[in-house]
């Protein structure tokens, strides 16, 4: 990794806490050969048995809350029209009534209509808020009656691009889409995509109630958060696994096992659960239908979300390109403890301090994004090896402004080709306590300050 800045000045950042021992050999007792840098190939049980499952970012108490950014784009046609008026304050006062219903539905989760036993402890504030911070209208009958996300997110990206590479785009057109009300993109994993957004046929000229867009949009929202439907739909947005042994089945909406929860026809087989009914004027209140008032369920009344969907959503604002909209830098006081080795082979976000215990050995070889108020503290007999990124992910920052701290017994490893990120008060700091010094080895040009 390119290392721009000289080793004086590395030397400089480091002298402060640095002793004398530092030393540069390398521990024999730690096998590096298996060990290569900048890998991302997300082999490790870290991620498969943790990160990657959405039950793992389930928004309990121990959550950081996050808001998205989110710009409002109108399509007019050539006079003007045809769209909601931002120069009426009547309008832009209903759009702010629909940011905070959305709101609102975020911080009190419904109940759900038809609760799935056993069901894990209910949530009702996911954890998530939603900002309208700018609003802009375009006269441009080319795009009026658009349906096509990425065509209209490149229109304002060539034109604007401050509109648009870091807030989150719902663009309002008089599109059409069959009997959709609009469309989303799904989150992906290249955290450097910047094709999602929603479209949404919502305009003035199209009304639907006030209350009925903000479930709509928080529906597409769901979508881009790499929620799918759990009624069988006809139009695209994709249906959820019914597959129980898939990483993603939704038991807490589906049931535990096939059969329990979906009285729904019959499984094609003991693997599989069927699908809920839903469509929009179904009722969920009727015991002969199936449908639910699932946020995904379809229905025109819904608005529940799981634990499993919320933790779903705040797994892409750790891993997928929807992290580039997260307002600030959000940050959990209650910090994370590794206790047994554990290997960051994937692009990951925290909003937590990270504490490696006694006898465990924290491994970075892919990229890892701290939040400015969050440490890494290593303990006694605890090891932290760098061989990837350490940095943050705020918008204008140029590195972390988070700490390494390495107290007596610990031991940081940073290796060759790692790069470890720093800006402001960023830095290693070697504690002592009677004469036991925590200990730093590095190679010279991974540190960034
Ligand atoms: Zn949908």
């Amino acid at each position: 990794m390119k290392n721009i800045y000289p080793r004086l000045l590395l030397t400089l950042a480091l002298l402060i806490t640095l002793t004398s021992s530092t030393t540069k050999n390398i521990d024999s007792k730690i096998d590096f050969t298996d060990l290569e840098c900048n890998t991302c190939n997300k082999k490790s049980a870290t991620y498969i048995d943790k990160y990657q499952l959405q039950e793992h970012y389930a928004p309990y108490a121990d959550v950081a809350t996050k808001t998205i950014k989110i710009a409002l784009h109108f399509w007019q046609n050539d006079s003007g029209g045809g769209n909601w008026n931002l120069n009426d304050s009547a309008h832009v006062a209903r759009l702010h009534w629909i940011e905070n219903s959305i709101n609102k539905k975020l911080r009190i989760n419904r109940k759900p209509s038809h609760p799935v036993r056993p069901v894990s402890e209910e949530i009702r504030d996911l954890k998530l808020q939603i900002e309208f911070v700018e609003m802009y209208a375009y006269q441009e009958e080319k795009h009026y009656r658009s349906r096509s996300i990425s065509s209209l997110n490149n229109y304002v990206r060539n034109s604007y691009q401050e509109r648009i590479n870091n807030i989150f785009p719902i663009h309002i057109t008089n599109g059409k889409y069959g009997g959709a009300a609009g469309m989303a993109n799904m989150a992906t994993t290249n955290v450097k995509s910047k094709n999602a957004g929603i479209v949404t046929f919502a305009s003035e000229h199209n009304p639907s109630s006030d209350y009925a867009w903000a479930s709509h949009l928080l529906h597409e929202l769901g979508h881009n958060f790499g929620l799918k439907h759990t009624y069988k739909s006809g139009l695209g947005g994709g249906n959820e696994t019914t597959y129980i042994k898939h990483q993603d089945f939704l038991w807490d909406v589906f049931g535990a096992s096939p059969g329990i929860a979906t009285p729904n026809g019959t499984p094609k087989d003991s693997l599989n659960v069927c699908y809920h009914d839903g469509y929009f004027r179904c009722d969920y209140k009727d015991p002969s239908t199936t449908c639910t008032n699932n946020l995904m369920g379809g229905t025109g009344t819904g608005g529940y979300t799981s634990v499993l969907q919320a933790g779903r959503m705040h797994k892409a604002l750790a891993l997928t390109n929807m992290r580039r909209y997260i307002k600030g830098d959000p940050y959990s006081e209650v910090a994370i403890e590794i206790t047994t080795d554990e290997k960051i082979d994937f692009n990951l976000r925290l909003f937590k301090s990270v504490i490696v215990k006694s006898g465990a050995t924290l491994t970075i070889t892919c990229k890892l994004y701290m939040p400015n108020q969050g440490n890494i503290v290593v303990e006694k007999g605890g090891n932290l090896i760098v061989a990837g990124l350490i940095s943050s992910e705020v918008e204008g920052n140029y590195g972390w402004e988070g700490n390494i701290i390495v107290n007596p017994g610990g031991k940081v490893y940073v290796l060759d080709g790692a790069n470890i990120k720093f800006t402001n008060d960023g830095k290693i700091v070697l504690n002592e306590d009677n004469n036991i010094k925590g200990t730093i080895e590095y190679a010279s040009s991974s540190i960034e300050n």
